[in-house]
């Protein structure tokens, strides 16, 4: 078969099932894609045949065998912040380019449990920081509906490989916007779940107290799939919650659209930067939703303004703690030559960063320091506080909130916005974290110049399965999640 990159993964499920197709033949159909269309994309940062080809023979083995999960076979890209036993997790720094982890993620251990195939790990921005994908230490990656534009970051590898049907779906991990951004930018389908749902062992740290990793797919049925293998308490990690999952697959039909209460912000609309294109497909898209039985409800997010300070002093504070361990010593990079110890510690890390990491590093130790720290981050820390209450109490009277998941589609590489540019097209995002609440991205059409604009729908605490539902029925009465970028259509 030469089109399996167009099955969806109850497709692939339900083939590799009743044998249609074999695991080995599916995972050297991807392999090959990535060989031959990969080198325009520059999704992947290390692809892994020998050990996917591996596992799909193993894979193979346990369908005939009769043991094998619904997944079992299917294979899978992670974002390379996610630590892979024997094969090298770089989180797209220099830093750790010579890294490779003794252990396993506890998401990737899952995927293995659960019979997926490691096709091989995409590419990021260092450590989780930007919008692009281009502060990565291995070079940009392209947005696959246009390779001169960026395909949003920092899981643009993951967004990219899966827009351009180089992995059927992929991890992704959401620190302030990392998979609902990407997934927006590449028409994608991106859950950023509650924070605690998803297990963080063994997945490098950006701010620990917003990092959450999640499903980036073309469906909201196919992220569905891949929660099902994700979610779920951890005893490797506190802050992972001891809560029962839910069956997201089955749930898929299970939140009627019919009656659902969708908040409009009334400040989101009116973000100085917001498209015209942007704003109108979203429109449309709840138009749409509307039409499905949906009631539209104006509310007040009175702490918007709020968002970007807020986050930019508590994201790169947990930063510059987090940061601390990448010292040269016991692994990652190491200065040649080092004079004493603090020249060892100071020239690795200098040489070892890149750019918007040393920045964040500054920030963070700034807003940290002990006659600025009750200034910054404990301001920041209530106003936290503030973001959240503001989202609890607009959940009194709506089921889901939209918005834009960002205000513009896809920039241009290399069109170098200053930090603080970049840092406002986060404001739809950010906040989402702040509070700890599940938000999901939904393509819904296009600009002028043919990119993707996607809808944020966010949820109150552990709703992951109603926002899948919403957005399943929505792709079920429309086809925007069915467009495929012109370099996916080609057949290899
Ligand atoms: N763009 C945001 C930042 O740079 C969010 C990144 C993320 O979610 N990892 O911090």
């Amino acid at each position: 078969m030469t089109d399996l990159h167009r099955l969806s993964i109850r497709e692939l499920s339900e083939g590799l099932a009743s044998a249609k197709f074999s695991s080995r033949e599916l995972t050297e159909h991807y392999l090959k894609r990535i060989e031959k269309i990969d080198a325009q994309v520059k999704s992947y940062v290390t692809v892994t045949a020998e050990q996917a080809l591996a596992q799909a023979d193993a894979a193979d083995a346990a369908l005939k065998a009769g043991n094998a999960t619904p997944l079992t076979g299917v294979p899978i890209a992670h974002k390379d912040i996610f630590c892979t036993q024997g094969i090298k997790t770089t989180a797209g720094s220099k830093i750790l380019d010579n890294f490779i982890s003794p252990y396993d993620a506890t998401v990737v251990a899952k995927g293995k449990a659960a019979g997926l195939v490691t096709l091989g790990k995409v590419n990021m921005d260092e450590f989780a920081m930007g919008s692009t994908s281009e502060n990565s230490y291995y070079g940009a990656t392209a947005n696959p509906w246009n390779l001169s534009h960026v395909p949003g970051g920092s899981s643009g590898g993951s967004a990219a490989a899966v827009a351009a049907d180089l992995a059927p779906f992929a991890t992704g991990t959401d620190t302030g916007g990392s998979i609902r951004q990407p997934a927006s930018f590449c028409g994608l389908t991106g859950l950023k779940p509650t924070y605690g749902r998803v297990s963080r062992f063994g997945m490098i740290a950006y701010a620990s107290s917003l990092d959450q990793g999640g499903p980036m797919a073309r469906s909201a049925e196919d992220c569905a799939y891949l929660m099902n293998v994700m979610a779920g308490h951890d005893a490797k990690d506190s802050t992972s919650v001891e809560k029962d999952v839910d069956n997201y697959v089955a749930n898929l039909n299970g939140t009627s659209v019919k009656g659902l209460r969708i908040g409009i912000p009334k400040q989101y609309f009116n973000v100085a930067g917001l498209d015209a294109d942007v704003k109108a497909r979203v429109e449309e898209s709840l138009k749409k939703l509307e039409e499905m039985g949906a009631t539209l409800v104006e509310i007040d997010l009175t702490m918007t303004d709020a968002y970007v300070p807020t986050y930019y002093l508590i994201a790169p504070a947990e930063a510059s703690s987090n940061l601390q361990r990448f010292d040269g010593v016991r692994y990652g990079y190491r200065c040649e030559n080092p004079v004493d110890l603090m020249d060892l510690y100071k020239r690795s890390r200098s040489e070892g960063f890149g750019a918007e990491v040393q920045r964040r590093i500054l920030i963070g130790t700034y807003a940290l320091s002990a006659g600025y720290y009750d200034a910054y981050y404990v301001k920041a820390q209530k106003v936290r506080r503030l973001i959240q209450q503001d989202f609890l109490k607009a959940f009194e009277s709506v089921d889901v909130i939209a918005a834009p998941a960002a205000p513009t589609t896809a920039y241009k590489i290399g069109a170098n916005l200053s930090p603080v540019e970049m840092y406002l097209g986060d404001i739809y995002t950010i906040a989402v974290n702040l509070a700890g609440l599940p938000a999901i991205n939904a393509p819904v059409g296009f600009d002028k110049d043919n990119l993707p604009v996607g809808l944020q729908l966010i949820g109150n605490y552990w709703s992951e399965s109603q926002l899948l539902s919403v957005v399943h029925q929505y792709q079920q009465a429309t086809d925007w999640h069915t467009k495929r970028a012109a370099i996916a259509e080609e057949n290899v």
